[in-house]
């Protein structure tokens, strides 16, 4: 099979070739159709992340070998069965739930196999959706997408179900409760829709890019405030008719998650999402004196994407804007994620 393949950090993909190899027991093999293209490949391209205080996590330090065909927002077509598959079926079109743990350990086994410490992510530990196919060691990874656009229904894999799953992490609230968004990139946008699909209707947004805020209205925010004028913390909160009961933050920079914090009512709730840089101070009193939590999330169990893909056949929520792009430009469409020039979602078909 083919693939388009980190070969060397920091360095474009490579269009080759990529050895295929027999089935064994559960797996599955799945031609792919349709694979979103998210920041986290950015980040496994890089090779690190920035933890702040000097310190760095390197991917290679977490077991991710070179090359690797990246790509973990995945819908294919089944097209061949290991010899003890059970739950596909040869001509199934699937998404794929990336976030694979190691089976055994006590997250795997309540189900929180996103939070796996030996995790066989489809797309960075495991060759994913930028090749021509995938394998998928169970059946019960994949689930039906239903009705729904493939090309959107590939994004819930990642996109759609981390938003489904930082969402939860802010319930319960009351409709008219105020909810802010930091950075209205595909997940920003995806957040407010699903916001607006639970019934919240009390939704503020903020980015630092005119098109992005403009996009945020039409997915349903209540009002946006462009981050880069003075006073953001007090804007944010008058149009929103008071502090906000809780803030989910895309962006996750010192910056970022300092006035999402700060624009908290007591009680309120600060939810990290975007996998950004660095660190903040935090007074350990005001945390006291507030009730305020913070907390991260990242990506989401298979019963939430089980969850997500439901509320997308539902109807009651509102996809977010897809640009369709030739497998040809892998590289082209990480080159505009990387430079900020996507509205929504890329998705290589
Ligand atoms: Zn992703
Ligand atoms: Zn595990």
């Amino acid at each position: 099979m083919q693939g388009w393949v980190l070969v060397k950090n920091d360095a474009p993909l490579v269009c080759m070739e990529i050895e295929d190899r027999p089935l064994k027991g559960g797996e599955v093999r799945l031609r792919v159709t349709h694979c979103g293209v998210c920041h986290s490949d950015l980040h496994v391209c890089r090779g690190w992340y920035d933890l702040g205080g000097g310190r760095a996590l390197s991917l290679a330090d977490r077991g991710i070998t070179l090359p690797r065909a990246l790509g973990h927002e995945v819908l294919g077509r089944v097209v061949e069965l290991g010899p003890e598959v059970h739950g596909a079926e040869i001509g199934d079109v699937r998404i794929v739930y990336p976030w694979i743990g190691c089976g055994h350990c006590k997250m795997c086994r309540r189900g929180d196999e996103n939070l796996c410490d030996n995790m066989r992510t489809i797309g960075i530990k495991e060759h994913g959706g930028f090749a021509s196919q995938i394998i998928v060691p169970d059946a019960r990874y994949l689930v039906d997408p239903g009705r729904i656009d493939p090309a959107w229904a590939a994004t819930l894999a990642c996109s759609g179900l981390t938003v489904y799953s930082a969402a939860a992490k802010i319930m319960p609230l009351e409709p008219d409760d105020a909810v802010l968004l930091i950075g209205c990139g595909g997940l920003g946008l995806a957040a407010i829709a699903m916001l607006r699909a639970k019934g919240h209707h009390n939704i503020v947004a903020t980015d630092i890019d005119d098109d992005k805020l403009q996009a945020a209205l039409e997915a349903g925010a209540r009002a946006v405030v462009d981050s880069r004028m003075p006073d953001v913390r007090e804007a944010l909160i008058r149009s929103a008719d008071g502090p906000f009961a809780a803030a989910l933050d895309f962006v996750n920079s010192p910056v970022t998650a300092k006035l999402g914090l700060e624009c908290l009512a007591k009680n309120g709730k600060l939810v990290l999402v975007g996998v950004g840089n660095g660190e903040i101070p935090l007074s350990l009193p005001s945390m006291v004196f507030s009730g305020k939590t913070i907390r991260g999330t990242n990506s989401g169990t298979l019963q939430e994407l089980r969850g997500v893909v439901e509320l997308a056949n539902s109807g009651e929520l509102n996809p977010v804007p897809i640009t369709l792009m030739d497998k040809s430009l892998t590289n082209e469409a990480m080159s505009m994620l990387h430079d900020g020039k996507v509205v929504g979602r890329l998705v290589l078909v």
